[in-house]
């Protein structure tokens, strides 16, 4: 089994990458496979031995990360490289971070939320496990070092989850509550009226991380539906009576590629993609900062970095991206955008 290096536990920021197996259309399909993961450090795009137009692709593609996973790794074997190492700060009153970054359909959700997993009822339903999920897995260590390590600190545990779209703040625990976002006097962000549920198992966890997920794809049709086009937040809040101890926002992001729709015909998917696309760059900015230690981080540029203003600015902050790729030549493009931008951050 291999085990979590020093490098990764003493970094501030860990950047990984994670591809996705071919599924089963894209097999159907005969769509080529383009990304190896020949180390566990690297990412090589390949140019095919097939006769397409590949211009634009000629020079393999390189690049470094602290850790690439292939299509072979599970949520766990991931969780432990990335967002696991981070949640120990949290007791120490530190704000850690965990983004999912990608294009849509290239895992995301499948890893923060869960796996699918095939239930044999009656009829074949597929649905999502949401204990195999980075939420649940993070929530999991918290309640063990709570109970274990950090048993004296008498803190409680609350949860949050909430989505950002178009700039706006919704609540995924109540009834998409359209919510304000201030700064204080101190400089301090709140987000009005959030609803913050205490938690003390982690069944109320998984409960929890299902009504959200539900609520936010409630409405939703399509690959081109909200889901791709919303951030979704979920907070795991320490408080030691009513004091805020620490804070993990793991963070489902809106689809890379949709901030490339800002030249859409479409009113309202334009501005959605300016915004998307705002919020992502206002985002790599801010962790740069952080890991520069720059006294200023530019978290004012987009609600996203906004109201994430405690993580990148705290001294026991840390921070993981995990940025998903998908295999084939179909998104060869999306994919070197995803690994530049990744490439970028730290
Ligand atoms: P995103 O949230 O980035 O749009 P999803 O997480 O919804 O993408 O994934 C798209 C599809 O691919 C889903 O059906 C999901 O179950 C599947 N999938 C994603 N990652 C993996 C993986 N590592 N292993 C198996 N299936 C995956
Ligand atoms: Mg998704």
């Amino acid at each position: 089994p291999l085990k979590i290096t020093d490098s990764v536990q003493d970094t501030r920021i860990s950047v990984c990458v994670r591809k996705r197996p071919m599924n089963k259309k894209e097999i159907t399909r005969k769509d080529i496979e383009v990304v190896t993961i020949p180390k566990q450090d690297h990412v090589i795009i390949h140019q095919p031995q097939v006769r397409v137009d590949l211009t634009k692709y000629l020079d393999n593609q390189k690049f470094r990360f602290d850790y690439a996973f292939d299509e072979n790794a599970d949520n766990e074997m991931v969780y432990r490289f990335t967002a696991q190492p981070l949640v120990n700060s949290i007791f120490e009153q530190g704000f850690s971070t965990c983004f999912a970054y990608g294009q849509t359909g290239s895992g995301k959700t499948h890893t923060m939320g869960g796996n699918m997993a095939t239930h044999e009822t009656t009829t074949k339903t597929k649905q999502q496990d949401w204990s195999k999920g980075i939420y649940a897995l993070a929530s999991c260590d918290v309640f063990r070092l709570h109970r274990g390590e950090y048993r004296s600190l008498g803190l409680t545990i609350g949860c949050s989850f909430f989505e950002i779209y178009g700039g706006k703040v919704f609540d995924l625990l109540k009834n998409k509550n359209l919510l304000r976002v201030l700064e204080d006097g101190k400089r301090e962000v709140q987000v009005v009226g959030l609803q913050e549920e205490t938690v003390t198992s982690d069944q109320q966890v998984l409960d929890l991380i299902k009504r959200g997920s539900d609520m936010r794809t409630a409405g939703a049709t399509s690959a081109n539906s909200n889901s791709s086009r919303s951030h979704a937040v979920f907070q795991i809040i320490l408080r030691r009576g009513n004091k805020l101890w620490g804070k993990f926002s793991l963070i489902d992001l809106a689809g890379n590629e949709r901030g490339q729709d800002t030249g859409s015909s479409d009113r309202q998917t334009r501005m959605e993609g300016a915004e998307i696309n705002k919020s992502l760059l206002a985002l790599k900015e801010c962790i740069r900062a952080m890991g520069r230690n720059s006294a200023h981080v530019p978290f004012r540029q987009s609600k996203l970095t906004m109201v994430l203003r405690d993580s990148f600015v705290g001294e026991n902050s840390r921070t993981c991206m995990i940025a998903m790729i998908s295999p084939t030549m179909a998104s060869c493009e999306h994919t070197l955008n995803t690994l530049r931008y990744a490439n970028r951050v730290k």
